[in-house]
Formats: C-alpha cells, sequence, structure tokens
C-alpha cells in the first residue's frame, strides 16, 4: 500500500487537508448521518486513516442525531431522538480540552449575539474529527439545542447550523493551531468556511479580492446534488439577518458578499462554494457531466464541454461493509496483503479461483443471519427463496415503489410457489417529507396486502447496522432512481462486494461500473418524461426479472448450486471490487485535488499573498475593460491558398480587445461537431490593425466536419491567465 503521508511528506505537513461535511456516518452508534452524503464521508475518513493521509474532519455533533425510526401497523413513520449515548460508541468520542484541561469553546455571531459551541474528538486511526455542539451553559436555552438535530426543516435553525459548521469549524482548527493547506467542502453546507477565512485575512490587512484568491486557490468543493431544487439556498433578507455586522468585516461591500452566492434572487450554497474554491467534482462521470449542464445555465456563454467540472466516483470503505464471514474466505484465497491493495484488480481476480460451492455456502450463511436478525420467516426447504433489497432513504426520486407499477404482474413473478422471489425495503424518510413517509405507507399496505403476503417486508428504523445485514444477505440489490437524479449512489456498491447482484437503473455510479456480465441494467430513454421513463424502465425491470434475473437463479447445477448465478457474483466482484472503493476514490481524490490545490495554494500565499495578488488585480482589470472586447469579423479562408496548405481549414478574425493586451485572452474558432461535441482551433494575433484592434488568423486539418460554413463557425475571446486553475475561472466569453 502507498503510505501517502510517508510517500508525499514533502509535499504535505501534518493535518494538512480540512474535510468540511454536515454529516459522518462512521458507525451506527454515532447517528450524526442521514444517508449517503454522510457515508461517504465517514468513509472517506476511514480511507484517509487507512492511507495515512494527513487529513482532519469537521462535522457537527448533533445531539439527538438522526431520529430513529418506528414505523406502526398503518405505515406511518415515527420520530424518536433519543440522546446520543457515547459510551455505546464503537469510536472514542471525548470533549477537546486545552493544555489547562478546561473544554475549548469556539464563538460565532449569530444575528447579533454570541452562540458558543463546544467541540468533540472522534479518533478514526490515525485521523481526528473534531464535531461542533452548542449544549453549553452559557447560551441560551434556544441555543442549546441548535445542534440537537440533523437537517432541520427551520430555515433560521439551518443557517444557524451552516454558520456554525463553516465559520465555528474554521475558527476551531484556528484555535488548535492546526493550518490546513487545502480545505475540501464536501457538499455546500460547509462553504460559509470560506467568508471566514477571507475575514481572517481581511483582518490581517489584505484586500478582499486578495484574500478571495488566496482562499480560492486553496479550496475544493464536492457537489452531489444533480438538480437545482436540491441546492442549499437561503433568501437574501435572511442573509442580511445573519451577515449585515459581517459582510464589512471581510473587506468588502454587502452587494460583493453577496455576488459570490446570490442567483434567482437567492443565496445559494452551492454557487458560493463553485465561487469560492479552484476545483470543483462531481461523485461520477454521469454527475460530472450533469454538473457541467447544471452550471451551464449559471454560464450560459460558456459550453457546456468546458464548464471546468472533473469527477471522482464514489466508492465504500471495503473493511467497513465486507460481511465477515466473506472475509474470512477472500482471507483464505486472495493474497495475504489484500486488505492493504483493495484497489488492485489483480488482487480481487483470485476470487475467481474460490471454489463456487464455498461462496455459495458463505452467501448462504449471510443470508441465514439477514432473515435471523430481521425475523423474517426461514423457509421451509433447505433452498431458499430470490431476496432483492431495495433500502435507502426514502426520497421520492429513488421510485421505491417503481417495482409496484403493475401490481398484478408483480404479485405473478413474486408468487410463483416454484420459484418464491422475496422483496425487502428499508429506509427513513425526511421528517419534513411528507411524500416520502407516504411512499413508506404504501409498502407497508402492500406488505399486508394478501397478494404479497411472506413475499414484501418493510425493515425498520435502516441505518448502518441494517445496511450491512441487507447489502450482505440478499440476492439481488435493487436501484430505481429517476435517471440523472442519482448522483452517484453507493449501496449497490457495497452489494457488490458482498457478491449480490446489481439491478439498476443505469445512473450515477452503475453507469460506470456495469459491463453487461456483472448484473443488471435498466435501460430507458431519458428525455425529460418522467412518466414514459416509468413505463420504460418498470417494462425494462420486469422483463429482466421473467427472463433473466429469476430463471438464472432458479437454475441449479448438481450440488444444488447455480453456477452460472455464482459466476455472475464472481465477475461482479472482480469488476466492480477494486474500483468501487474508497481506497481508489481517496486515492484519486489525492491526485486529482489535494495534491495540485496545496501546491496552488502555496503559490498564492508565498511572499505575503505575491500571487493572489496579481491575480486579483489581474483579474480587476480584465472585468473592468470586457465590456470593450468585441469579436468584429470572423472570415473562413479558403482553402486554395497555398499559405495554408492542403486540406486545412484556417480561419481569420478581427478583434477589439481595447485595453487589454493581446496574450491575455485566448482566441478560438469554435463549432460544432455535429454530435454533442466542438472542434476548436486556436487563433494567434499577427497583427495589430489600429491601437486594441488584432488581426487573428489560426489553420487547423483536424477538424471532424467537411465543409464548414460561416454561420456554423464562432469565435471565443477568453480571458486567461497562467495562474487561473481553469481558462474559464472568470466566467467570461465573448463571441461573434
Ligand atoms: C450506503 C447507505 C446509504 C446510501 O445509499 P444509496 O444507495 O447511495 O442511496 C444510505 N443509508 C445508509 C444507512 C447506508 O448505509
Amino acid at each position: 500500500m502507498v503510505q501517502f503521508g510517508e510517500k508525499w511528506g514533502g509535499i504535505m505537513q501534518n493535518n494538512s487537508i480540512a474535510y468540511f461535511s454536515a454529516e459522518f456516518g462512521l458507525d451506527e452508534s454515532l447517528p450524526i448521518y442521514s444517508g449517503g452524503l454522510g457515508i461517504l464521508a465517514g468513509d472517506h475518513v476511514k480511507a484517509a486513516a487507512d492511507l495515512n493521509i494527513p487529513l482532519t474532519g469537521v462535522g457537527i455533533f448533533y445531539g439527538k442525531g438522526y431520529f430513529q425510526q418506528r414505523i406502526d401497523e398503518s405505515g406511518s413513520q415515527h420520530h424518536l431522538y433519543p440522546q446520543v449515548d457515547l459510551e455505546a460508541s464503537v469510536y472514542p468520542v471525548q470533549l477537546v480540552r486545552d493544555d489547562n484541561g478546561r473544554p475549548i469553546i469556539i464563538e460565532v455571531p449569530l444575528q447579533g449575539r454570541k452562540v458558543y459551541a463546544k467541540a468533540w474528538s472522534v479518533q478514526v486511526g490515525s485521523v481526528t474529527l473534531y464535531l461542533l455542539n452548542t449544549d453549553v451553559e452559557s447560551n441560551s436555552d434556544a441555543d442549546r439545542h441548535l445542534t440537537d438535530t440533523l437537517y432541520p426543516g427551520a430555515q433560521d435553525i439551518r443557517i444557524s447550523q451552516e454558520i456554525l459548521l463553516g465559520i465555528g469549524g474554521t475558527r476551531l482548527l484556528t484555535t488548535l493551531g492546526i493550518r490546513p493547506e487545502v480545505w475540501h467542502m464536501n457538499e455546500g453546507h460547509c462553504a460559509f468556511l470560506t467568508l471566514e477565512r477571507i475575514r481572517m485575512l481581511s483582518a490581517e490587512g489584505l484586500s478582499f479580492e486578495t484574500a478571495l484568491e488566496a482562499v480560492k486557490a486553496s479550496t475544493v468543493f464536492t457537489t452531489h446534488t444533480p438538480v437545482p431544487a436540491g441546492h442549499d439556498v437561503f433568501s437574501i433578507d435572511m442573509m442580511d439577518r445573519y451577515f449585515g455586522d459581517y459582510y464589512w468585516q471581510l473587506g468588502a461591500d454587502r452587494d460583493r458578499v453577496l455576488s459570490l452566492g446570490s442567483m434567482n434572487g437567492v443565496f445559494n450554497m452551492t454557487r458560493l462554494a463553485v465561487s469560492t474554491s479552484s476545483k470543483v467534482n462531481g461523485v461520477s462521470k454521469l454527475h460530472g457531466e450533469v454538473t457541467r449542464e447544471m452550471f451551464h445555465r449559471w454560464m450560459p456563454h460558456i459550453p457546456v464541454r468546458d464548464i471546468p467540472v472533473d469527477s471522482v466516483t464514489n466508492g465504500i470503505h471495503t473493511g467497513t461493509w465486507l460481511g465477515a464471514d466473506l472475509k474470512e474466505l477472500f482471507d483464505r484465497y486472495l493474497p495475504s496483503d489484500w486488505t492493504l491493495q483493495t484497489a488492485e484488480p489483480e488482487v480481487w481476480a483470485a476470487v475467481r479461483d474460490i471454489p463456487g460451492t464455498e461462496l455459495w455456502e458463505e452467501h448462504q450463511q449471510a443470508k441465514l443471519k439477514m432473515l435471523q436478525a430481521f425475523g423474517l420467516p426461514l423457509p421451509p426447504s433447505d433452498r431458499m427463496p430470490l431476496i432483492i433489497g431495495f433500502a435507502r432513504r426514502f426520497a421520492t426520486y429513488k421510485r421505491a415503489l417503481l417495482i409496484f407499477s403493475d401490481p398484478e404482474r408483480i404479485a405473478r413473478i413474486l408468487g410463483n410457489p416454484d420459484r418464491p422471489v422475496v422483496l425487502v425495503f428499508a429506509g427513513k424518510a425526511h421528517p419534513a417529507d411528507g411524500p416520502g413517509q407516504d411512499l413508506i405507507r404504501q409498502i407497508v399496505e402492500l406488505s399486508q396486502d394478501n397478494r404479497f403476503k411472506d413475499r414484501v417486508f418493510m425493515i425498520e428504523n435502516y441505518a448502518m447496522d441494517k445496511a450491512k445485514l441487507l447489502v450482505q444477505g440478499v440476492d439481488v440489490w435493487l436501484n430505481t432512481p429517476l435517471k440523472p437524479m442519482e448522483a452517484s449512489g453507493t449501496s449497490g456498491q457495497k452489494a457488490a462486494l458482498n457478491g449480490v447482484l446489481n439491478c439498476s437503473v443505469l445512473d450515477g455510479w452503475w453507469v460506470e461500473g456495469y459491463n453487461g456480465r456483472n448484473g443488471w441494467a435498466i435501460e430507458s430513454t431519458m428525455d425529460g418524461d418522467t412518466e414514459l421513463q416509468a413505463k420504460q424502465d418498470t417494462e425494462a425491470l420486469y422483463r429482466l426479472l421473467e427472463e433473466e434475473i429469476i430463471p438464472l437463479f432458479y437454475k441449479q447445477g448438481d450440488q444444488k448450486v447455480p453456477m452460472e448465478w455464482v459466476n455472475v457474483m464472481k465477475e461482479s466482484i472482480c469488476s466492480l471490487a477494486p474500483v468501487y472503493n474508497t481506497q481508489r476514490m481517496v486515492t484519486d481524490y489525492w491526485h486529482k485535488m489535494y495534491v495540485p490545490t496545496s501546491a496552488r495554494g502555496k503559490r498564492f500565499a508565498a511572499d505575503n499573498l505575491e500571487v493572489a495578488s496579481r491575480v486579483a488585480a489581474y483579474k480587476h482589470f480584465i472585468r473592468d475593460n470586457w465590456s470593450g472586447v468585441q469579436v468584429r469579423k470572423v472570415d473562413i479562408i479558403e482553402d486554395n491558398s497555398c499559405r495554408i496548405g492542403l486540406n486545412k481549414k484556417a480561419f481569420r478574425a478581427e478583434i477589439e480587445l481595447g485595453a487589454i493586451w493581446h496574450k491575455d485572452v485566448l482566441v478560438e474558432a469554435v463549432g460544432s461537431d455535429g454530435h454533442r461535441g466542438l472542434w476548436k482551433v486556436t487563433l494567434k494575433a499577427i497583427k495589430q490593425q489600429t491601437k486594441g484592434l488584432y488581426i487573428y488568423e489560426g489553420t487547423s486539418s483536424d477538424i471532424p466536419v467537411d465543409n464548414i460554413w460561416k454561420a456554423d463557425v464562432n469565435v471565443r475571446v477568453t480571458p486567461i491567465s497562467p495562474d487561473f486553475a481553469s481558462d474559464f475561472e472568470l466566467e467570461l466569453a465573448a463571441w461573434g
């Protein structure tokens, strides 16, 4: 295994990455997560510890945690909030104290009053996770409850929590003497941290714009939200109430500060995060594309292709999610250090050598364990039914009820006495999500329906413990989100690791993971018509169940083991386990995000922030003069010109740059390739016609289109700088 801290010691010092997240799912005994986002953050922290990456986590200690779910006979969800029992936590949780043994207390401003928070620390191997909580004696009663619950419905409590996380978290790190080189914002909830860092630099005498550049250079942002409606937003009025006395402390006026996040009349935390970071990534390749399309709406003059959003596909922490019995089997057949090399495909290839009967037998044990743990009926015969699991948050886009779209048909599929199929559901709906709770109610009703007796079950209080039992114990993991709403999804990755086969809509990670042999894909056209999509997905799902999944499962060999099925299990493990794990994921973050950003942050900060102030001044100059930039004239120069050469296309443009220097812009001829792509040809300034008016020319021999008409060619002028993280950092472009 690569030991990052040692190998890269020269690049990173201790505690060099600060990882902020509103939720962390480390273990069910510490209920400070609600779903995939938190589990991902928890797995990220664990992998960083495994890889010896110098990372510090920052989050909130929700005193009552995410709720415990009870479902009554009628299917209504009830919310219980027992106090979190720290003694029960498998991770040591401690109050953070100063050298004199006094608890460290930090202070944040909330609407003109001071609110105090204590810090707790959770040790995950070498990584420390700090968690803030406002249950402090010096706070008012109401403020003591600010951090009680996760994702409160009330906007005032939500913004207070986000101020505590971003501003308070930054203050805590400062108090502890931790000076991160890279600040990683996991989703937009924590993005106020960038404002606090600007404030701190401003207090040292730096201008707002220079401070912004320094902060941006050292910050990365991971977005998880594929739809605009999912973004965290606050009204401008609310921003004024909470930040009225804070704006000026950043060294800028209110409008400039608000401009970092204002969009469509509200303050958008994703917009703030994008404005204040130098690298942005989505959590799967498809989600990266979807995010580019979404951000394109904010920057319509920049083509989707060019929007600077990368992707790092999510993974899961193998040590957390692999069943104990299967781990023993892997210990016997895989190379001895396999747990340190989970991102190596060759290591997993040894799964093919495991005798099919043994792999099958271990899975039967996991299945039995799950049935017993949930009190589900044990099969009368020695052959267990095909069990399909569906468990995740009950958000409506995940379409838990899709499989019941045609109740008669699914009843026939499940009810066949020769080939019984059982559906097991689990999941919580957010306390404020009425439609999500309705889904739970309907599933409970279906489970009581005679047609589905002993075929459909709803398991209460889905959390990490239940998730483990399910992803280890069912046969098929079903996922039917409305494409492209599932940014990544990770529960299917946990299932795959355990030899459970995915049957999923080709959304999120599954588009990348599915290879035609390692599970099943529910394919449909995606054209924005949600009803049509549901219809197609349902039909595809039923067809897969009837024609492929059920027949394969019940196709027994001599030893009563469905060997073909077992081979798909092996293919699924071999092809998916090495890729969709957090060792691979955090290594990707390391190379793509952390190392370059650490270098960038240091370069911007060196010599009294020389580069940061230069970039700030440069951006200021460009913004002030951009309105004078104009593409005056575009020509395609004919092929027969001997200067150009055979089969080449040549372009000439006349461009007014005003006060801007010709080397500070990138000029390109841009056209569509007739599919979804663009071709681009860079043009160079060949002469200055009159002051500020330039002639640009360029040729290319590899434009993938035969006949180019003038109307199809656009010339784009973009302000650039070797100090920019991307050519579109200024979000400016002039077209002609
Ligand atoms: C893994 C996990 C999730 C995420 O599931 P998705 O399939 O990504 O929606 C949610 N909740 C729990 C408890 C989990 O373990």
